[in-house]
């Protein structure tokens, strides 16, 4: 048996942040990865690095997040491709703007100063490619954007560096507390540790299942596409309120679009699914706005398979079932962002017993009786 301080199943970017802030701290951390680093949700997907639009519960996380991206290379020595673009959202008409309005005057009225509601004029001088009709949006200066797999192997790389281990191609099948330690059991090999941390990502609910505790995660497949290279247009990542949208034009020309798309997810084959009909709505939405793009090819879609749960919020929590177990999973296709600050958070809940931010809208005995103790 391979004995650790922690184990930590799932090596998406939630994973290896947590393992890093926790090797940080000293802790002897093993990862076990069922396919290898990144190769779901932590490395598909397109890169948003977003404090807007969140919902009210996640803001301080995606703050505390933010600074950890702008300083990334203190941290662990790469930023991951970091680009600071500033976030846009486009309100193309004048019940978009007056949500936007409203929205902007609700996180203000809550002390949050970081969406600033834009006027039409201030979006086309942000943007001047940008379609004629927009009437405004909401700017949030700070926020851009990343190279997904690149900032997960980033995370990797450093908590290697602190001497964790990942092992890939270690699917965990069972969990178990014997005594004081926690049991996990892959087909090549049985690990112990005295905590556990489950970030499998759209996989953590049946696990959470085994020591009996229900969430109400269920997996999509979140779709993208990224288009042949054109000159440079566009310099904030975009997205949309009446519809839809999620766009940024990267350093080499091409564009990702995408808007929490669904297509399929196979979560037993460990796979995501295009589907193309869905795909031509969002193709739709970035024509109307950049009709100059009308005739530009698509070079590639995919799908990634991601975590979403009822409420629409993440669960980052204790169990409630077992001791020295915990969660991290469920980001509901905005966990990239938070994936630096979340696994500094984790890595004082599970350390300390003390999170420095309040993690009480994430715990996993919300969903009333469909969590069970034991
Ligand atoms: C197409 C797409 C676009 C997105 N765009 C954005 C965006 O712009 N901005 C943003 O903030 N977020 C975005 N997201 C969401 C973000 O990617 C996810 O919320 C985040 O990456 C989740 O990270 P994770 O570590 O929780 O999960 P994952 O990345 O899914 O990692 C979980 C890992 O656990 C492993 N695993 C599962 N079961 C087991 C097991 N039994 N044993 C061992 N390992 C196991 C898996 O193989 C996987 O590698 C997007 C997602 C997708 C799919």
């Amino acid at each position: 048996m391979t004995e650790a301080d922690v184990l930590v199943i799932g090596g998406g970017l939630h994973g290896t942040s947590s393992a890093f802030h926790m090797a940080r701290r000293g802790a002897k951390v093993i990862v076990l990865e069922a396919d290898y680093v990144a190769r779901h949700s932590s490395g598909v997907n397109a890169g948003g690095v977003r404090t807007l639009g969140r919902p009210l519960p996640e803001i301080p996380l995606a703050l505390m997040s933010r600074e950890i991206w702008h300083g990334m290379t203190d941290l662990i020595g790469e930023n991951g491709g970091f680009v600071a673009s500033g976030q846009l959202k486009i309100a193309e008409s004048e019940d978009d703007l007056e949500a936007c309005r409203q929205r902007v005057a609700l996180l203000e009225a809550q002390g949050f100063t970081h969406e600033k509601l834009v006027d039409r004029k201030t979006v086309l001088e942000l943007e001047p490619a940008i379609a004629p009709h927009v009437t405004g949006g909401i700017w949030a200066e700070r926020d851009g954007y990343a190279l997904p797999f690149r900032t997960t192997n980033a995370f990797r790389r450093a908590a290697q560096r602190l001497g964790t281990r990942f092992l890939e191609g270690m699917p965990v099948k069972r969990i178990e507390q014997r005594g004081n330690r926690w049991i996990a059991q892959t087909p090549r090999g049985v690990f112990s540790a005295e905590k556990l941390l489950v970030s499998a990502g759209a996989w953590s609910g049946a696990l959470a299942q085994q020591v009996g505790e229900t969430v109400p995660v269920r997996p999509e497949g979140l779709m993208l596409m990224v288009t042949q290279r054109v000159a440079p247009f566009c310099r904030s990542t975009l997205l949309g309120t009446g519809r839809p949208l999620s766009f940024k034009q990267f350093d080499n020309g091409t564009v990702v679009i995408g808007g929490k798309l669904i297509g399929i997810a196979d979560l037993p084959n460990r796979h995501g699914e295009v589907d193309f009909v869905r795909l031509v709505k969002s193709a739709r939405t970035v024509t109307d706005l950049f009709p100059h793009l009308k005739h530009l090819g698509v070079n590639r879609a995919w799908a990634g398979v991601e975590a979403f749960i009822q409420d629409d919020l993440p669960v980052i929590s204790a169990s409630r079932a077992a001791t020295n177990l915990y969660y991290s999973f469920g980001y509901c296709g905005s966990g990239f962002q938070l994936g630096p600050g979340c696994g500094k958070l984790v890595s004082e809940l599970m350390l300390d017993g003390a999170p420095s931010l309040s993690l009480d809208a994430f715990a996993i005995d919300r969903f009333g009786r469909g969590a069970s103790v034991h």
